[in-house]
């Protein structure tokens, strides 16, 4: 085995409009591509995942884990990991510090809810900021998956604590390929190259899927491709948890 590949997956549904999705009520294209994505992308997701027995580590906003409870607890039930993405889905980055601390606390009793305990976090936007970090470590949060500094796990400050970071990049998220084109071109010649080469140097490797976006049915084949690859390239299929555990028994 050589390497590891951590399938995650941001459930941001109606949330991920801009905002948080406030003021996009009458919105109701845009809003049924959102809930398309959990109803039908989702479970489309998941069943790839199940057919190659990898788990998902599935980051929900609060708001979103309350709308869609059922399906939420579902995913949990076969095995599925649930981290926290905020409760609005609004960024860190553009909301006060008394803001933030909220979006924090409300997101965990949203999950709580779900029966879950999130130790994962992951910034909505991808736009961290030390507050947010401070209010991850006081509520006991072993991780976080939000920025961009290494190609492997490694130490953050976080108030008085250091928290495990999972490194992500736009170019290891499917947003980007298909913000500008229906077709997703380029995707699959990067994530293929970033497979090899995490395999070769022996390191974890995080992708980022949105399910409005990969659990359409043709694009769910490149996650099939994925998985498919790994294996052959000998990838252990990991959950976001391993990792941080590993990396944090290594100090
Ligand atoms: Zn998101």
């Amino acid at each position: 085995v050589s390497g590891a590949l951590a399938i995650t997956i941001d459930v941001d549904g109606e949330a991920g409009l801009p905002n948080g999705g406030a003021g996009a009520a009458h919105r109701l294209t845009s809003r049924s591509e959102r809930a398309y994505g959990v109803v039908r992308g989702l479970p489309r997701l998941l069943g790839c995942l199940d057919d190659y027995g990898a788990p998902a580590t599935v980051y929900v906003p609060g708001v979103v884990a309350r709308a869609h409870a059922g399906a939420l607890r579902e995913l949990a039930a076969r095995g599925h990991l649930l981290g926290h993405h905020g409760h609005t889905h609004r960024r860190p980055d553009r909301l006060s510090p008394r803001e933030q601390r909220e979006e924090i606390a409300r997101g965990l009793d949203a999950l709580a809810e779900l029966g879950a305990v999130p130790r994962g976090y992951r910034a909505p936007g991808w736009e961290l900021t030390p507050v947010t970090l401070a209010a991850l470590a006081e509520h006991g949060f072993a991780w976080d998956s939000s920025l961009m500094g290494d190609d492997r796990p490694y130490p953050v400050s976080a108030g008085e604590r250091t928290l495990v970071e999972l490194p992500v990049h736009w170019s290891l998220d499917d947003a980007p390929y298909f913000a500008g084109s229906p077709a997703g071109a380029g995707l699959w010649g990067v994530w293929r190259r970033e497979l090899e080469l995490a395999a070769a140097e022996d390191r974890p490797l995080t992708l980022t899927l949105h399910p409005e976006i990969l659990g359409r049915p043709h694009r769910a084949d490149v996650l099939r491709r994925a998985l498919e690859y790994a294996g052959e390239l000998g990838m252990e299929l990991v959950s976001h948890a391993a990792l941080a555990g590993r990396a944090a028994a290594r100090g």
